[in-house]
């Protein structure tokens, strides 16, 4: 079964949404301050995290900043309403996904199932599919041959299908945060995967947007 950690310092707020989980029967871990979930992530062995921005000790953002040196874990933060800044430096710094509180506790379980179902299972999109685990990506069938980094980068865009994705972002999500490579290897990399997979296919689905990023469109 799925162990979720709960990142939150609000003790009432991560009990709640661990009985929650407990009941949808996932497993749950629980660390209530930054330090302690950064270890707690790092030791490994879950299958999502949830990620609260305002923490003691380390902040959410620099949790995640260091976590995704080492890893690419779904993350959903857990923001402050009306906090824009969060949402947009939390997607920047790699996060999957992100809840605004106060939040409805459906939300955010129809968030954690929809992750977690994609994580390890065959995605499409149109004429294009992936599967996580043999690494195969195909346009109507054919497989394509993609590099490891390939992969990673349109697994990342089917996965986020329809929201934009920064630069930045691609980079921390796909190159890792300690990358120190040229800023525009998201750029090259998008041009080998249309030169592989729409090109030859006459499809269209990774989309430019100018003067922020990518984003894949059916
Ligand atoms: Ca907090």
């Amino acid at each position: 079964m799925d162990r979720i950690l709960i990142i939150e310092d609000e003790e009432r707020l991560a009990r709640f949404v661990e009985l929650e989980l407990l009941h949808e029967g996932y497993e749950v871990d629980k660390a209530f301050d930054g330090r302690e979930g950064l270890d707690k992530a790092l030791a490994g062995g879950h299958a999502l995290i949830l990620l609260d921005v305002m923490l003691p000790g380390l902040n959410g953002m620099e949790v995640l900043r260091r976590l995704r040196q080492h890893s690419d874990i779904p993350v959903i933060m857990l923001t402050a309403r009306d906090a824009v800044m969060d949402k947009v430096s939390g997607l920047d710094g790699g996060a999957n996904d992100y809840v605004t509180k106060p939040f409805a506790i459906e939300e955010l379980l129809a968030r954690i199932r929809a992750f977690l179902r994609k994580k390890g299972v065959a995605l499409s999109c149109g004429r294009l599919s992936l599967d996580p685990e043999s690494r195969v990506a195909a346009v109507d069938g054919t497989p394509i041959d993609l590099t490891r980094r390939e992969f990673d980068l349109l697994h990342h865009l089917v996965l986020n299908k329809d929201i934009v994705q920064k630069r930045d972002g691609l980079l921390s999500a796909v190159w890792g945060y300690d990358y120190s490579g040229e800023t525009n290897s998201v750029d090259v990399y998008i041009r080998y995967l249309r030169t592989k997979i729409e090109e030859p296919f006459g499809l269209k689905i990774i989309h430019t947007v100018r003067g922020v990023g990518y984003v894949v469109r059916e």
